[in-house]
């Protein structure tokens, strides 16, 4: 009806107005250095911490608190990605590594990548002159990529993966099972690691049909000789359920929620 039609066009110009307003913050808050990053523990069969993901965060005076699922998207199409990712990946490393050094651990780093910076001009080598900057090994990182933009320039990004993955870098097919192409992805893009998507695990409980999909991803990853890591765990129902399955990593709440990592007590001046 064209009362219905008056009520979509409200909310497309609303929507329309958030964006351009996101944008405009965004690019502000950018320059002025107004976004954070915090870091979730990523926890083996026995909850022993092996690595931490990056996730980047922003709280904007006008906005509030503004979801990377709504602001990288944005950042995507309006040409900020470049900045976006060039913060997101310093800030990760350069953190990362000042909170290893109070630790003195191994660990590996997971930080997510629009496929758009792979496309950078010298991305990869300003991924590796950052980590050696910075006292990481290659080795310690994790690239998390979705399949979201994997439209075009595929062999482009095949080549900055490569390149990556010859001196050590890892590479991680985030929300695995939840795009249309996630198996023929495993087919073309030189992977090690699957995340099955937090959707799955919800449904794990009390839905067989869910329970027969995530199986089938473990014994994929499996074959396919893939790390695998069941995100978005909230219980121990689930953690157990899992660990049945024959899942060994884990990351969610019920772990470890995204907090800032703890350098230690600074010395006293
Ligand atoms: P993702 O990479 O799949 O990240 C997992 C999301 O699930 C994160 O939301 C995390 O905070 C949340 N999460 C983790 N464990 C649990 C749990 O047990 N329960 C629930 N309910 N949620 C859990 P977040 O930080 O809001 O990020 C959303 C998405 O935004 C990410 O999904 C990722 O695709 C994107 N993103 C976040 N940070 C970055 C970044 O630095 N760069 C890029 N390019 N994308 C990012
Ligand atoms: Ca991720
Ligand atoms: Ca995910
Ligand atoms: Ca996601």
């Amino acid at each position: 009806s064209l009362n219905d039609w008056c009520l979509y066009r409200e909310e497309l110009e609303q929507a329309y107005i958030r964006r351009v307003q996101i944008e405009q913050r965004l690019r502000q808050a950018l320059s002025l250095g107004q976004l954070t990053m915090v870091f979730q523990p990523q926890v083996d069969d026995v909850k022993v911490v092996y690595g931490y993901e990056a996730l980047v965060r922003w709280y904007d005076d006008e906005l509030g608190q503004v979801g990377p699922d709504e602001f990288v998207g944005v950042a995507e199409s309006s040409g900020l990605m470049p900045a976006l990712g060039k913060f997101v990946m310093e800030t990760s490393i350069r953190e990362f590594s000042e909170f290893l050094g109070a630790q003195g651990k191994m660990w590996q780093l997971a930080v997510n990548i629009s496929v758009l910076q792979f496309l950078q001009p010298g991305f990869a080598n300003d991924v590796l002159s950052l980590l050696s900057r910075y006292g990481l090994s290659p080795k310690q990182l994790v690239l998390e990529m979705t399949e979201s933009l994997f439209i075009s320039n595929f062999d482009d990004v095949l080549a900055v993966l490569n390149e990556l993955r010859k001196q050590g870098v890892r590479v991680s097919m985030d929300d695995f099972g939840t795009g249309y192409s996630s198996l023929s992805l495993l087919r073309t893009l030189p992977l090690d690691e699957l995340k099955i998507d937090k959707s799955f695990i919800d449904g794990l409980l009390d839905d067989h049909k869910v329970q027969n999909m995530v199986a089938s991803i473990i014994s994929i990853a499996r074959s396919h000789q893939l790390e695998l890591v069941a995100e978005g765990v909230e219980t121990e129902g689930q953690y157990l359920a899992l660990m049945a399955m024959g899942c060994k990593l884990f990351q969610g709440y019920y772990f470890g929620r995204p907090a800032a990592l703890a350098v230690g007590p600074k010395s006293p001046h």
